[in-house]
């Protein structure tokens, strides 16, 4: 199958071919024709998959050949996005795959001056991506109208709204004109997604390029159980023993990421941070560090889980498992790209096991444990079920004053021992 084949006009076909794109995607095969009849979609597709392509190059058409110019502080086509960088890396897509085309676009997220993004509005814009709570202070300041809008784009659907972004959106959708087109992509599917899909959608064309909720399969996931205080210290001697080339390494706070950093760097490696109090500009440059290779460690907070392009990136490690058990996927879903095997590796202390349990709920599979010699936790941590259940949790000791004095050893606390 070629792009050409699946109705593409000959400027796009020409722009994809010269970034090497041989064949669609299993995701754009089947969005582009649909997207280009108008269409609602809702995609259960995962970064990676070549969504973007997916949504970008047939609206970049529609754009081209339909419809009026664009009035004055008018949009046609809205891409909706969770974070900052996602927002950056959508629009640098669109501007890749829209070279040539005779449209304007731009991107609006906060964390920034809102004016440069009021000034670019003035003229009208073909096609804006935009995080939903700078769009709406744009809407309520008069600097943007929909009155031309044709479709609405939401990229990374549920990391919306597991970020809380739930009444933005409502006000958003209210604002929007009622006949349109609407693409909804979601690397999971849970209830509130569905609920907003059922919502938003009209008779749209369902889209499942891997099984829902599950991880890409060549990644290969493991987890090495370990004590909570002794993670920094395991860390570091896995990145010795196994010589990881590149490794993204996920945090749970953005204390525990400088933290982190500042032991690698008193241990004379460096890394770089990348989490939501750092200026964008910094969280933009240790991005590109880490993509060009100049960096071999990122250390990042969920924030930056999402819309890091990364291709064939060998190494994840959960240094903290996430809270919410989609973020797993989403992190793990950084490795393994474009067919290339990946490795995601989780540090697992016995206060993470119900985390633990959820995740191997969620996808359905059971994290192989590796004990690391010379690491084996005193807390252990409690063996799960694979569906959801821990299957033996840590009796509480009882408090009273002698065991309340007694060292950690001497209190009848069992355990099941791990495989
Ligand atoms: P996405 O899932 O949209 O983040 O895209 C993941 C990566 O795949 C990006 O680096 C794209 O440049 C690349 N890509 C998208 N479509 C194709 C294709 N048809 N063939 C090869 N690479 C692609």
């Amino acid at each position: 199958m070629s792009f050409a084949s699946l109705g593409l006009i000959d400027p796009l076909v020409r722009t994809v071919e010269s970034l090497g794109y041989a064949t669609p995607t299993p995701v754009q095969a089947q969005a582009i024709p649909a997207v280009l009849a108008k269409r609602d979609i809702m995609a259960a597709a995962q970064t990676g998959t070549g969504k973007t392509a997916g949504f970008a190059l047939p609206l970049l058409q529609r754009l081209t050949m339909e419809g009026p110019q664009v009035a004055a502080n008018c949009v046609r086509v809205l891409i909706l996005v969770p974070t900052r960088e996602l927002a950056e890396q959508v629009h640098a897509s669109v501007r890749t795959y829209g070279a040539g085309l005779p449209l304007r676009t731009a991107v609006a997220y906060g964390g920034g001056s809102i004016n440069p993004q009021m000034m670019k509005l003035r003229k009208g814009l073909d096609l804006l991506v935009a995080t939903p709570g700078r769009l709406l202070d744009l809407y309520r300041q008069n600097a943007v109208q929909f009155t031309q809008l044709h479709t609405l784009v939401l990229d990374e659907a549920d990391r919306m709204l597991d970020l809380g972004f739930a009444r933005e959106l409502d006000a958003v959708f209210a604002a929007l004109p009622r006949q349109r087109q609407t693409l909804l992509f979601s690397a999971t599917f849970s209830d509130p997604i569905r609920a907003l899909a059922a919502q938003l959608l009209v008779d749209p064309l369902s889209i499942e390029v891997s099984p829902r909720n599950s991880t890409v399969k060549r990644i290969r996931q493991w987890l090495v159980p370990v004590d909570k205080k002794r993670k920094s210290e395991l860390f570091l001697h896995l990145l010795r023993k196994k010589r990881w080339r590149q490794v993204l390494v996920f945090v749970k706070t953005r204390r525990g990421v400088d933290e982190l950093v500042d032991t690698l760097a008193a241990n004379g490696i460096a890394a770089d941070a990348i989490h939501g109090d750092k200026p964008q500009p910094a969280r933009l440059r240790a991005l590109e560090r880490f993509k060009s290779g100049q960096a071999a460690i990122l250390v990042a907070t969920d924030v930056a889980a999402r819309g890091l392009d990364i291709d064939d990136l060998p190494q994840v490690v959960n240094f903290d498992l996430p809270i919410v058990a989609e973020d797993y996927v989403h992190r793990t879903g950084r490795t393994g790209r474009a067919g290339a095997a990946g490795d995601a590796l989780s540090l697992v202390c016995a206060d993470e096991v119900d985390l633990l349990a959820a995740i191997e709920a969620l996808t359905g599979q059971l994290l192989e444990r590796i004990e690391e010699p010379g690491f084996a936790p005193e807390h252990r941590v409690p063996l799960t079920s694979g569906g959801g259940q821990v299957l033996k949790k840590p009796k509480k000791p009882k408090k009273n004053k002698a065991q309340a004095d007694a060292p950690v050893s001497q209190v009848d606390v069992r355990f099941l021992k791990p495989r």
